[in-house]
């Protein structure tokens, strides 16, 4: 008889630890379950961190310092999108060569198109550049039906990145929706008080000519005032013929040209004797967040690339 009642208890206590971890487990869960955010680029995750903080747990397909249009599908990039809440990515077919079979390797509906966790940022952009008039055609080079997809880099569209960043987070994880607020708040507000001094730093070079390799300033030339008298690129894509060079050369030796500006991932050559000869000054760039080290926020990117270029110009000429 005491030992049944011996056993009795036991099997209770045993019983009551069980019930005691299991709610530990589900509370601790509950806890850290963070929304997975995942970008294509550095700068739709970095944005994303600033906006949902702690609830947040983000991540970028792509480095800063890789072309964004080639990316190396890995196979571990599969893994990433197969956990994740929501995924931002640029559109515009910006990605279309390496993202499309990401997806559906990553069998995540959570993440396809039309669902709340699949978020392409153009669609939040109030004015996209260059949207073609006329029909596309794939002989133009890799031109974009949809406009040009390197908007991130006017930080004008950073804020309404944000802002759009703000509201899915919001719909996927409703009960810290002020959370998200306030940061998108505070957010917007320390981003256009670096606008405003960028702005004043930029503002005395108005006009200022430049040469870029691909078309992926024109959002930055757009908000700078710059005009972009000609690409290294023939057309977008497509790598430069030795005649072509020799061509651009010509065009610009009359021009005013103080700038040609590239990404690292593109080669130096041709950017570097068309310089050379037009007087001009070569500017290597990055171009997104992580593009170099210590480029670690959308804000660091932009200090580093209006510092770069108002400095270059301000110097330009004095030898
Ligand atoms: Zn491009």
């Amino acid at each position: 008889m005491k030992l049944h009642k011996i056993f009795q208890s036991i099997a209770l206590s045993i019983c009551f630890a069980f019930l005691a971890m299991t709610f530990l487990l589900i509370s601790t869960e509950d806890v850290s379950a963070k929304v997975r955010v995942v970008g294509s680029i550095p700068d739709f995750a970095a944005i994303a961190q600033e906006i949902g903080g702690d609830k947040v747990e983000v991540a970028s397909l792509s480095k800063g310092y890789q072309d964004p249009h080639f990316v190396d599908a890995k196979p571990s990039l599969i893994l990433v999108l197969n956990k994740a809440d929501l995924l931002l990515y640029a559109g515009l077919e910006l990605e279309i060569g390496w993202l499309p079979p990401l997806i559906t390797g990553a069998r995540n509906s959570k993440i396809l198109r039309g669902n709340i966790g699949n978020l392409d940022c153009s669609t939040l952009i109030p004015r996209l550049l260059e949207v073609p008039i006329t029909k596309v055609d794939r002989s133009l080079g890799d031109i974009h039906p949809g406009g040009n997809p390197h908007y991130w880099l006017d930080p004008r569209n950073g804020i309404a990145i944000a802002k759009g960043i703000a509201e899915r987070l919001k719909e996927i994880d409703p009960e810290n929706a002020s959370y998200y607020d306030e940061r998108l708040g505070d957010f917007v507000r320390r981003l256009s008080a670096k606008i405003k001094e960028w702005d004043e730093k930029l503002a005395p070079y108005k006009g200022t000519q430049i040469i870029t390799y691909h078309k992926s300033w024109v959002y930055f030339s757009d908000w700078a005032g710059f005009e972009e008298v000609g690409f290294v690129e023939p057309k977008p894509g497509i790598p430069p013929s030795p005649s072509y060079v020799a061509d651009l050369i010509r065009k610009i030796q009359q021009m005013n040209v103080k700038l040609v500006i590239e990404e690292s991932f593109y080669s130096q050559k041709a950017p570097d004797l068309i310089a050379q000869k037009a007087g001009a000054s070569l500017l290597v760039l990055p171009s997104e967040v992580g593009g170099r080290d210590g480029i670690n926020t959308y804000s660091e990117l932009f200090d580093a690339i209006v510092g770069e270029i108002t400095s270059k110009l301000a110097n330009h000429g004095k030898g």
